[in-house]
């Protein structure tokens, strides 16, 4: 059996929970989980804040750990790797977004690492808040050594989240980029940005963050409830990164937007945020939304975080306090991703 946490429904606390995984099939590769973040959606997918939760639910999709056994097929990982699992465990993989290993983006929607059945049509997905796991390789990847690995864990999730996006918008050196909301992806889109050589700023509605902005490398800091501030930085900058979790306005920020500017949105708060048009049409800005990361792209993010040595910032705890975590979270009071230490369970 397999020793986890899961919420049973949507308005009681974790709990400790058992369930079986499936036996190893020949492509898969069965991990030990050492470690696994604590990322904002598991807080809204557990409280159902999307709709259509799947109970029991055991969160956790920013796995790692070491490889325990292998499959006969398979030809990535030997017992004794250290291996990650992020925020998808298998896609169609035949269709035309699939073929590109942009498999978040699958015709037929990639199968989510927990809080989804699996394509047998009955197998709920579990996640990472638990001891082992078993993965097709494919959706399994190489964490290099050499990093801290409870720090490695986030980029499983918050990583390639901020990463993609940056990327796909062009952000390179120069480019003026507002970074919205200092929680686990926004520090990581700090880190990113500034390390692809951009101009960047911190937007957030915690002064007490602008210290740690600074620490993480952000070269401003934009007191988002300042309207003074708000409004000096006006038609500013060239890519705005949205990470906000709650109910807010689209508009407040796109003001921010320059000629051409962009908008990225990965957060995904319960409600839809409200725009303007108004604020669309001056400057030719536009909004574009993103998910997760591809598996060639996320093996790239995680390979480009080894070489230069980019890890989360993070809290370790036990899994017993994984509730007072979440509360945590959504008072903004994370610095900057909380990590289960999964001996704990
Ligand atoms: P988090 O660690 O809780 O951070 C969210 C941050 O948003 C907070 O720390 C806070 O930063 C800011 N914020 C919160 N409420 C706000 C409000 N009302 N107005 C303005 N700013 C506010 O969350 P996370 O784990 O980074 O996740 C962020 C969001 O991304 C979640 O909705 C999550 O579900 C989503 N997500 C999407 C994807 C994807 O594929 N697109 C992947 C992972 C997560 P300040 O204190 O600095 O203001
Ligand atoms: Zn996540
Ligand atoms: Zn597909």
């Amino acid at each position: 059996m397999t020793k986890a946490y899961a919420a049973k429904n949507a308005k009681d606390p974790l709990a400790a929970f058992k369930f079986k995984r499936r036996e190893v099939r020949p492509n898969d590769v069965h991990v030990e989980i050492l470690y696994c973040g604590v990322c904002h959606s598991d807080i809204h997918q557990v409280r159902d804040e999307w709709g259509e939760s799947i109970y029991p639910m055991v969160p956790g999709h920013e796995i790692v750990g070491r490889v325990l056994k292998v499959g006969d097929a398979v030809k990535k990982f030997k017992p004794g790797d250290i291996a990650g699992v992020g925020v998808m465990v298998d896609s169609c993989r035949k269709c035309k977004n699939c073929e590109q290993q942009m498999e978040q983006y699958c015709v037929e929607d990639m199968t989510g690492t927990y809080n989804a059945i699996e394509r047998d049509g009955k197998t709920i997905a579990q996640g990472g808040y638990s001891s082992n796991i078993v993965t097709d390789e494919r959706y399994v990847y190489h964490i290099s050594p050499k990093l801290d690995l409870k720090a490695v864990a986030p980029l499983l999730c918050a990583g390639i989240t901020t990463y993609s996006p940056l990327r796909y918008a062009g952000v390179t050196n120069g480019t003026k980029v507002g970074i919205v909301g200092l929680g686990g992806l926004g520090h990581m889109g700090v880190k990113f940005a500034v390390s692809f050589g951009a101009e960047v700023t911190l937007i957030s509605t915690s002064p007490s963050k602008q210290k740690d902005a600074e620490r993480l490398g952000a070269h401003k800091f934009l007191l988002s409830t300042d309207k003074k501030q708000m409004k000096a930085a006006d038609s500013y900058f060239d890519v705005i990164l949205n990470t906000i979790s709650a109910q807010h306005n689209y508009k407040k920020y796109l003001n921010l937007l320059d000629l051409n500017g962009k908008m990225l949105v990965v957060g995904l708060p319960s409600e839809d945020p409200r725009t303007s048009p108004f604020a669309l049409i001056k400057n030719r800005r536009s909004i574009t939304g993103s998910m997760i990361g591809g598996t060639k792209e996320t093996q790239e993010m995680l390979d480009y975080c080894a070489a230069k040595n980019i890890v989360a910032d993070v809290e370790v705890i036990p899994i017993k306090k994984i509730n007072e975590a979440y509360e945590r979270m959504i008072k903004n009071d994370v610095r900057y991703r909380f990590v289960i230490d999964m001996s704990t369970l």
